[in-house]
């Protein structure tokens, strides 16, 4: 099942495996939230100077790849190695800037995994996102409704 404790594991083996010349200089947790559609993830240092991964809550489903899961993880390590939202010293400008995240991800391998993801989103997310998180029914019920009274 994929629960935080699972991605707890997750995020470890990777940065055990993928990153291990990166320090990790504060506690950093890691958890599911939101149901995003435009979105996989995020960090952000917290008052108590902890960091914070948040991976999209729609991707304890078991419907998203794991690559899915791994790829967001990378992203957001990335950030916090280059001094986004860590105690690392803030490498560059932006955390965007000139492809450096996508050079790192390739850098640590994970160039094929790139393209997979690539491709889900193109043609996977968007299908996947609507079987998850279904529009309400509001729109359809209140025309019925003004169509009972009008
Ligand atoms: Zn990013």
């Amino acid at each position: 099942m994929r629960d935080n404790f699972w991605l707890e594991q997750r995020l470890d083996h990777i940065w055990e495996l993928l990153f291990p010349d990166l320090e990790r200089k504060n506690k950093v947790h890691i958890y599911f939230k939101g149901r995003w559609k435009n979105k996989f993830g995020h960090i952000k240092m917290l008052r108590d100077r902890s960091s914070e991964i948040v991976i999209n809550g729609l991707f304890a489903n078991e419907i998203v790849p794991e690559y899915i899961i791994d790829t967001t993880i990378a992203h957001e390590v990335i950030h916090y190695m280059h001094g986004f939202q860590s105690p690392h010293e803030q490498r560059y400008k932006h955390p965007h800037a000139g492809g450096i995240v996508t050079r790192e991800m390739k850098k640590r391998g994970f160039s094929h995994w790139l393209v997979r993801e690539r491709e889900f989103v193109q043609r996977h997310w968007f299908p996947i996102y609507r079987e998850l998180v279904p529009t309400p029914f509001k729109k359809k019920k209140k025309s019925f409704f003004s169509r009972l009274l009008g």
